[in-house]
């Protein structure tokens, strides 16, 4: 038999110990992304769904996970639509750099190396100058009971609305965010690079918000540095992960981290600071 091949380089991309946490503590999570939903709010307009599998998240529950955005960020979103799709894992042959994706599971990582959800900047025209982008949903057939798949999902599509709500000012050009009152940053007008400047600062120093978005980060556990278009683009990019992860967080209530236990029901346990950053971010416009 050949040796196992060593899997840790891109065990980030495994949702085992994820899952494991969510089973867990199922009855509580589950609550968080049904019972505990807000009611659909009439302002939120339901993008186009288009489902190549059966549609495994009914219109009303996706307007009211919406609905959990406030509006000014729906304001700036760049939804266009949300498509469900068949099952995805990373293939065997990923590595941190270059993740690979299969539709069969017998090329998988792992039965566990599940991918939820994906945004697409590219497919959609780019009308007008305008950033456009389509949420893809995954169904998930290997997390154990059907509430796990659901609470895998509700937190992937909010991670992905957190992207298109954060999109035109993380890779928009000219947009500038104006905060209601408050103590940190009351009335400024800020830049987006400003916005992310901040955020970086709050958050460079504190374990990742999620097992997930550490993936981005380097070894010991900075934002990528360094000058050249493509360094920069690493630090957009983890920057991004960090801040879906964050909104995520602070819109359900929970995460998965390895730092400590407490902080995955708790996420802003040790960041206050960042907690009140993305509150403000939400409902700037
Ligand atoms: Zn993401």
């Amino acid at each position: 038999m050949p040796p196992e091949k060593d899997t840790s380089s891109v065990s980030g991309l495994d949702l085992k110990p994820t899952i494991d946490f969510y089973t867990a503590n199922a009855d509580t999570l589950y609550r968080r992304v049904s019972d505990d939903l807000p009611a659909a709010k009439d302002s939120v307009q339901l993008p186009q769904l288009e489902a190549e599998v059966e549609q495994f998240l009914d219109q009303d529950t996706v307007l009211k996970i919406l609905s959990l955005f406030p509006d000014e960020s729906l304001g700036r979103s760049i939804l266009r639509k949300i498509l469900f799709k068949n099952s995805l894992w990373f293939e065997k042959e990923s590595t941190p750099t270059t993740p690979r994706v299969t539709n069969n599971p017998s090329e998988a990582l792992s039965e566990t190396a599940i991918i939820p959800s994906y945004t697409d900047y590219g497919s959609p025209s780019i009308e007008a100058g305008k950033l456009a982008a389509d949420i893809h949903l995954y169904a998930i057939h290997s997390a154990g009971d059907s509430r796990i798949a659901k609470i895998i999902t509700v937190q992937g599509l909010v991670h992905e609305i957190a992207h298109c709500v954060s999109a035109q000012i993380i890779w928009g050009d000219d947009c500038n965010l104006a905060f209601k009152d408050g103590t940190l940053m009351d009335g400024t007008l800020m830049d987006g690079m400003s916005f992310i400047a901040k955020f970086c600062e709050l958050t460079e120093n504190l374990p990742s918000m999620s097992h997930y978005s550490g993936f981005y980060r380097n070894a010991d556990g900075s934002y990528p540095g360094g000058s050249n278009a493509q360094e920069v683009q690493k630090l957009l990019i983890a920057a991004s992960e960090e801040l879906a992860e964050s909104i995520t967080a602070y819109l359900l209530g929970f995460t998965y981290c390895e730092d400590n236990p407490e902080r995955c029901l708790d996420p802003f346990k040790d960041r206050p600071m960042v907690r009140d950053l993305v509150a403000k971010f939400l409902e700037a416009e």
